[in-house]
């Protein structure tokens, strides 16, 4: 057995031990109220993952009671805590790379509570690119995440504003700057692209500007990401509440989100 083997067993008995110490019934209540065994839920992601993230995230130790938590949530629940918004971002998008998705319609329950006011415990920096979808790669519902897109996915004083915004007045505590793989204006910026629209090209100069040292599309994405990064945890609207900022790649392929920390070089 090898090492990463007898963490992903270490880590799922830690699962079956929380499961089995804090009394949680084996079933979630579906958005529609219904009750569904867990085994009718196909969620292997959820205890093969965190060895991935183990240098990056810190999971909860003993996962809390009601953990199934994770995969459902009414839209007034305030997650305060971003290594646990961080989980639950992390068990969605497992859940996105296995086809494990959960039945994730807004009833009208939901939209009753929608229609007083917005909660969502993560916000996300992603790119406007058609096949980038964070409600969709982190399996959340409507109300669960605060979502800025531009081309290029990077902090720019629009993306600024808007999570203080969700940071001061809707108490999200996780920021997620997540880029993606095949990324034009990624590839455009990095390549030196000239002869654009003045405001097309003015964008690709900013995102420039955040990747002056990638040798490579790849590392220009990481770049990009983590420049963004650095600027949201530089803001002092961020530091006051003490929101938690992290970087991310988006793989298209494997549907994967790869949490990343430091640049690769
Ligand atoms: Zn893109």
């Amino acid at each position: 057995m090898n090492i990463k083997k007898s963490v992903v067993l270490a880590v799922a008995s830690v699962f079956v031990l929380a499961l089995a110490g804090c009394g949680v019934s084996h079933t979630v209540h579906a958005p529609d109220n219904t009750v569904q065994s867990m085994a009718a839920i196909e969620m292997p992601s959820i205890i093969e993952t965190p060895d991935d993230y183990e240098d990056i995230v810190t999971l909860p130790d003993v996962l809390p009671e009601g953990w199934y938590e994770f995969l459902h949530r009414a839209p007034d629940e305030i997650i305060d805590d971003p290594n646990v918004a961080l989980a639950m971002l992390i068990a969605g998008n497992e859940r996105f790379v296995y086809d494990a998705l959960m039945p994730r319609n807004t009833t009208l329950a939901d939209r009753d509570i929608n229609a007083t006011g917005q909660w969502p415990f993560a916000s996300i920096v992603t790119c406007a690119d058609s096949r980038v979808a964070p409600e969709l790669y982190f399996d959340q519902k409507v109300g669960d995440l605060f979502v800025v897109r531009n081309a290029g996915n990077f902090a720019d004083e629009t993306a600024i504003g808007s999570l203080e915004f969700s940071v001061a007045v809707l108490g999200s505590r996780l920021i997620v700057v997540v880029g993606h793989t095949d990324c034009g204006a990624i590839i455009h910026a990095h390549g030196g692209t000239t002869g654009l629209p003045t405001a097309l090209q003015n964008t690709l100069g900013r995102i420039a500007e955040l990747i002056p040292y990638a040798t490579d599309v790849e590392e220009a994405t990481r770049e990009g990401v983590m420049s963004s990064v650095e600027i949201l945890r530089a803001n002092e609207v961020v530091i006051e509440h003490g929101a938690l900022v992290v970087g991310a790649v988006f793989d298209i392929e494997t549907g994967r989100v790869i949490f990343i920390e430091d640049l690769p070089y």
